[in-house]
Order: C-alpha cells, then sequence, then structure tokens
C-alpha cells in the first residue's frame, strides 16, 4: 500500500488526484492540505472531492498532512513550493511536483531538497506529453534551424501562467535538440512592429478560453514544408494518472531529482 498526501487538495487537480486514490488499488490517501484561510480547512478531503468521506481531514499544515505519507504530491501554486520542499525535505518524504510557473528560485529550491530526498518534477505528467518531449528532440536535431519553430498551447480560462510549463520545456527540447540555449532563443508572442522573425527563434503563443485542459502543438516551418507534432488533453485524469504513476516509482527511489522520462524508463 502507497500512502499519499495530496498538497492543494481544493484545487481542481487536487481533487481529481483524491477520486483516483478513492477508486485505485494500492493507494490509500492519508493526508491533505489547502492554503491557509481556505474554505476547505478542517473538511473530509473525500467530501471536498466528491467521492464519499474518506476520514481525511483537510489541514493547512503540511508537516501533519506529509506525518505519514510515503509520498507527496503537489499541485499547489508557486508561492507555495518553498515551504512544501521544506516540509518534505524535513519529514524525508519524497515528493511528486506538478505545479507550474516555478521561478529559478522554485527551480533552485528543487534542486537543493533533491540532494536528501527523492523529487519528480515534471510540468505535464501525461505519458503522451513524454513521448512528445522526445519527438521534438528528435525533430529538433535532425532539422537544421532553417525550420523555424514555433510552440501553441491552449489552455482553459482560469489557468494562471503562460506561456505553460509544457510549452516551455518543449522549447526546452527544441533548444536541445539544436544544441542553443533557450533563454538567449525565445520569442514570447508578437504584436505591432516586430520586425523579420530573427533566424533561430523558438516562438511562443498562448490562447486561453472555456475548458481546454490543455493542447501544444510543435511546428516546424521550412521552405516548401511544414511538420507539426500536436499533443491534445482531453482531461486532467490522464495528468493525475501520470502524477500518481510517478509517486508510486518514486518510494523506491533513492535522492535525486528526476522526470518523467526516468518514471516512464525511457533514459538511456
Ligand atoms: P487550481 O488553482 O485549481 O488549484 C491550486 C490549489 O492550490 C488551489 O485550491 C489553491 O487554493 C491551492 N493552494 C495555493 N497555495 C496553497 C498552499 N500553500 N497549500 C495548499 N494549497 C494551496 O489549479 P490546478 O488546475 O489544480 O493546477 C495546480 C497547478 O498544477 C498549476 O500550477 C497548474 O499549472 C499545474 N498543473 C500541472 C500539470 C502537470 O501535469 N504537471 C497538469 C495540470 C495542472
Amino acid at each position: 500500500m502507497t500512502r499519499i498526501a495530496i498538497l492543494g487538495a481544493a484545487g481542481r487537480m487536487g481533487r481529481t488526484l483524491i477520486r483516483l486514490i478513492a477508486a485505485a488499488d494500492g493507494l490509500d490517501l492519508v493526508g491533505a492540505t489547502a492554503r491557509p484561510g481556505s474554505d476547505a480547512d478542517g473538511l473530509d478531503a473525500g467530501t471536498l472531492a466528491g467521492c464519499g468521506a474518506l476520514d481525511v481531514r483537510v489541514t493547512v499544515s503540511v508537516a501533519a498532512a506529509i506525518e505519514s505519507a510515503d509520498v507527496a504530491i503537489d499541485f499547489t501554486l508557486p508561492a507555495a513550493l518553498i515551504g512544501n520542499l521544506e516540509a518534505a525535505t524535513a519529514a524525508a518524504c519524497p515528493i511528486v511536483i506538478g505545479t507550474t510557473g516555478i521561478d529559478a528560485d522554485g527551480n533552485a529550491a528543487i534542486d537543493s531538497a533533491a540532494a536528501s530526498i527523492p523529487i519528480v518534477y515534471a510540468a505535464n505528467y501525461s505519458s503522451g506529453v513524454t513521448l512528445l518531449q522526445r519527438l521534438v528532440r528528435t525533430a529538433a536535431s535532425a532539422l537544421d534551424s532553417d525550420y523555424d519553430a514555433e510552440i501553441v498551447e491552449s489552455h482553459h480560462r482560469y489557468k494562471r501562467d503562460a506561456p505553460s510549463g509544457t510549452a516551455r520545456a518543449l522549447g526546452q527540447c527544441v533548444a536541445e535538440g539544436r544544441g542553443v540555449r533557450l533563454d538567449e532563443q525565445a520569442t514570447y508572442a508578437r504584436e505591432g512592429l516586430t520586425g523579420e522573425r530573427p533566424a533561430g527563434a523558438i516562438g511562443f503563443q498562448a490562447l486561453r478560453g472555456g475548458d481546454i485542459v490543455g493542447e501544444h502543438t510543435v511546428m516546424f516551418a521550412g521552405d516548401g514544408e511544414r511538420i507539426e507534432l500536436t499533443h491534445r488533453a482531453a482531461s486532467r485524469e490522464t495528468f493525475a494518472r501520470g502524477a500518481l504513476r510517478a509517486a508510486r516509482w518514486l518510494t523506491g527511489q533513492p535522492a535525486g531529482r528526476y522526470d518523467m522520462e526516468d518514471v516512464l524508463g525511457l533514459r538511456g
């Protein structure tokens, strides 16, 4: 039995994860957190998620939520990341992180916590996107920079960060395939008299609307032909299932920072 604590239990992903854990064999929900001041504080986590009482009270204390957990899963907001990592490190609790929009300090905090606990961080936990990242790296290394790379993503109207963490990760794959630095090549959106497209640029466009779960296309546009690699998520359960797979896998790993390619055994 893998005992799991969900950090961000009141969110869309948190509630989806709780419902899947309740329905799964071999997984047990033992803790759940909400942000301080949340109406969810003190509620039963299963009732909150709409799957019937699970006898686990939502708390604002990460330390209390992870006390008896084998692994924590964090789908909160970037501002919560450092505190969640500190609590996980203090309790020696492995952690799966799905929160996106993390800045350089947050990234450095993950690296430093990974010296003492095992951590999976992925901007997208779907198996399809993990495979897409590989395909994009391969395409970018096979095609020279005469093929203009553009990444277009679409998400629901509630999403707070742009471009999506997945789009950034795909941009990083283009950069790695080409042997360049993303921060030197990235162009975010365009407006007005932009001038011609610089050679080698990696472009990002973010669309927002309705209930779109998440769509990403990486386009390589050359003279006379265009290649488009697209992933469409139809349900956020796909991310939640991937995060649970990562959680099961992580409990057997030594300290270190991992991603979904490690979880799916795609490395090497
Ligand atoms: P959401 O806004 O519905 O949920 C976030 C929840 O976290 C909210 O309930 C908020 O109150 C709560 N929260 C904020 N601070 C907290 C704290 N200190 N402690 C506990 N809870 C806290 O958003 P969502 O759609 O569930 O997504 C959550 C995050 O996961 C976002 O960053 C999103 O981009 C990311 N995401 C990642 C993947 C992936 O596969 N990696 C997939 C979907 C969403």
